[in-house]
Parts: C-alpha cells; structure tokens; sequence
C-alpha cells in the first residue's frame, strides 16, 4: 500500500497530484461521487507521530483539497474519514456530502461499487488538478 500511494494508476485508485506532505488519490470506486483520499507521503501510523510543522502542512493539504472538491462536486458538508484499520498508513477521506444524502447513514467505504469510463476519470482528474492548483500559495 505505502509504495503504491506514488503510482499515476494503481489497483484501486488514481494519482490527482502530489503536494509537499501528500499524494491525493481518486479513489476509482465512486460510489460516493467526488470521494478523495490524501496520503501522508512518508510512512505514519498516526497524526500525533508527526512533527508539528508537518502536521500543521499535511492538514492545510487535506483542508486545500477539500476545498478544491467542493468547488469541482458542491457539498452540503464536507466529510472527513480517518480509520486505517485495513491500511495503517496516515490517510483522510474527503467525501463531499449532498442534501439527498441521509445524514444519518453511516459510511461505509466499501458498501456499494461505481466505476466510471476513463474519460469520466480523465475528467474528473483535470478538474480536481485545476481546483488544487488554484489553492496553492493562496
Ligand atoms: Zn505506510
């Protein structure tokens, strides 16, 4: 998993860019459309290993990337996952959250399976790309 978390394409996701801490991947099954996932870079278990001023530049990575979902997909509320119990390598889940959405329905990653064509990813990737790029140094 760690090493993977660098491909362009690996089995499960998409590379959308890399940042200074972080690799932000599309998750290929969006049964929750708009779903990214933010990697630490280096291997940690926890957010607490990290040193302050890599924690404090991992979590504006993960708050520019939420930002850059909402203005590619919209969000009634933002999501934020944290688990690693099935890969215990420092990751975030950002989920845009839709008003049809049942607030009070738990998430569950793997619950249901969409995969979409791969212009439908291409697309969604220069999206995002451009989305991030945007929040970079501002
Ligand atoms: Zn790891």
């Amino acid at each position: 998993m760690c090493r993977d978390i660098s491909l362009e394409e690996n089995e499960l996701s998409y590379l959308v860019t890399e940042m200074e801490t972080s690799y932000v991947r599309l998750p290929k099954n969006q049964h929750y459309h708009g779903w990214v996932i933010v990697f630490l870079k280096r291997h940690a278990s926890e957010l607490y290993e990290l040193k302050d001023k890599e924690r404090d530049e991992y979590m504006k990575e993960v708050s520019r990337v939420a930002e850059a979902v909402n203005d590619v997909f919209g969000a009634v509320k933002m999501h934020y996952l944290s688990f690693g119990s099935l890969c215990p390598h420092l990751h975030f889940h950002v989920i845009p959250r839709q008003i049809e959405d049942d607030p009070h329905h738990a998430i569950k990653m793997d619950e249901a399976e969409r995969f979409l064509s791969e212009e439908e990813y291409a697309n969604i990737l220069e999206r995002l790309r451009e989305a991030i790029n945007m929040k970079r140094d501002g």
